[in-house]
């Protein structure tokens, strides 16, 4: 149901924004990816997708704008590039914090700036912000990505109200612990440092604050994605949409 429709995934050569462009692409939609990392990988990934891949760094503005030139008018926007980092507020790298407020905030301004006014125009379009159950929970050590988490839950808001008229819809989904290669990867290291068993780690570590003990999977963002694009989902704008096993019902 997406064929004709244009859609531009940040941070989609893994995890979360590959599912979701993989769901995407699944029904029709032409799609851009955008992140870093090898260069045979991404363009075997374009070949699978029938996908383009614009490789801009979006800590800046000018890396977003690079990337909207390159992207062309989009009718779907999904905002999903992110990072993190873990220290106590009194050590947190400056830098860093100014890296992961421009990744995980700044550049979902910036593509909204530039890409609402096609949006408008053609009187149909799609934002949708990969944000988290931190745009709703605090953790310690995690002050930028907390901080530029809920932003992404208020600039989601406001810019819903905005266009709130124009048939263009704007959303987040917030994902508790997704079962992505950077999860997996920590398992043996945790293991040994712990001196736990797998399925203690898993489930007394990694899912602690998840009530099912199940990773949510990246898949299940994208259909939550795909569901956002339906026309029947015309009427679902300025939410927050946890995906994240029952964490922040808490
Ligand atoms: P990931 O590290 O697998 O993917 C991140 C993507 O962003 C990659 O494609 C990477 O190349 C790209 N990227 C990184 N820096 C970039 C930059 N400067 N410019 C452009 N692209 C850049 O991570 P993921 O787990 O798939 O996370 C995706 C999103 O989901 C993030 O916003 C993250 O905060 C959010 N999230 C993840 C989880 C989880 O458990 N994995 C939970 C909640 C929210």
């Amino acid at each position: 149901f997406l064929s004709g429709k244009r859609a531009l995934v940040t941070g989609s050569t893994s995890g979360i924004g590959l599912a979701i462009a993989r769901s995407l692409a699944a029904e029709g939609a032409e799609v851009i990816l955008n992140g870093f990392g090898d260069k045979d990988e991404i363009a075997g990934l374009c070949k699978a997708l029938d996908a383009t891949h614009v490789g801009a760094d979006l800590t800046s503005a000018k890396g977003v704008e690079e990337l909207m030139e390159g992207a062309g008018d989009c009718d779907i926007i999904v905002n999903n590039a992110g990072m993190q980092h873990v220290a106590p507020v009194e050590e947190f790298p400056v830098d860093m914090w100014d890296k992961i407020i421009a990744l995980n905030l700044s550049s979902a301004f910036h593509t909204a700036r530039l890409g609402v006014p096609y949006m408008k125009k053609q009187g149909w379009g799609r934002i949708i912000s990969t944000a988290s159950a931190h745009s709703l929970r605090a953790s310690p050590f995690k002050s930028a990505y907390v901080s530029a988490k809920h932003g992404l839950a208020g600039l989601t808001k406001t810019i819903a109200l905005e266009v709130a008229q124009s048939g263009v819809t704007v959303n987040c989904i917030s994902p508790g612990y997704v079962w992505t290669p950077l999860v997996e990867n920590q398992i043996p290291d945790t293991m040994k440092s712990r001196k736990m068993s797998r399925e203690e780690v898993m489930n007394d570590i990694l899912l602690a604050k998840q009530p099912t003990k199940r990773f949510v999977q990246p898949e299940e963002i994208g259909a939550l994605a795909v569901f956002l694009c339906r026309d029947e989902a015309a009427n679902i704008t300025g939410s927050n949409y946890s995906i994240d096993g029952g964490w922040t019902a808490e």
